[in-house]
Formats: structure tokens, C-alpha cells, sequence
């Protein structure tokens, strides 16, 4: 069994998501916050005219970091 860490929250993936599509690198979570792991783009390198060649190209997601947030100033009135 594939045990894969999420690259974006680092969380496990699902197994049925790593047996689904054992490429992806995020979990289901991510991937619907991030719109989707790829992008579906007509292939540049298709010599073909009578359709359109669709890729799917892996987006780059960064991961989230966990950071404080920002104190806000208050100003005194
Ligand atoms: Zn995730």
C-alpha cells in the first residue's frame, strides 16, 4: 500500500485517492481549496487540427505555512 503526506497541508491522502490517481501529490481537501492539482490545456506540441489535444499539466501548489497572524496595530483614538 502507497502511503503518501499531502505536499500542501502534509495530512495522508486517502488510499482511495492514491489507488484512484497515484500521481497526485495533495490530498482531496487541497485539491478542491486550490481548484484542482492540474490544468487541462490544449497541447502545445499536437500537430493535429481536426481536434483539440487536451494535457493535463500539474499545477504548482505551495504549501501552506502555518504562521501567526499578523498582530493588528490598534490605534487609540
Ligand atoms: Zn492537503
Amino acid at each position: 500500500m502507497i502511503k503518501k503526506n499531502c505536499s500542501r497541508c502534509g495530512k495522508n491522502i486517502a488510499n482511495a485517492r492514491l489507488e484512484a490517481m497515484p500521481e497526485t501529490e495533495i490530498c482531496v481537501r487541497c485539491s478542491k481549496v486550490v481548484g484542482g492539482e492540474y490544468d487541462v490545456i490544449a497541447n502545445p506540441l499536437s500537430d493535429s487540427i481536426d481536434s483539440i489535444d487536451l494535457v493535463r499539466v500539474p499545477r504548482f501548489i505551495a504549501p501552506i505555512r502555518r504562521r501567526k497572524p499578523a498582530t493588528a496595530t490598534r490605534v487609540a483614538k
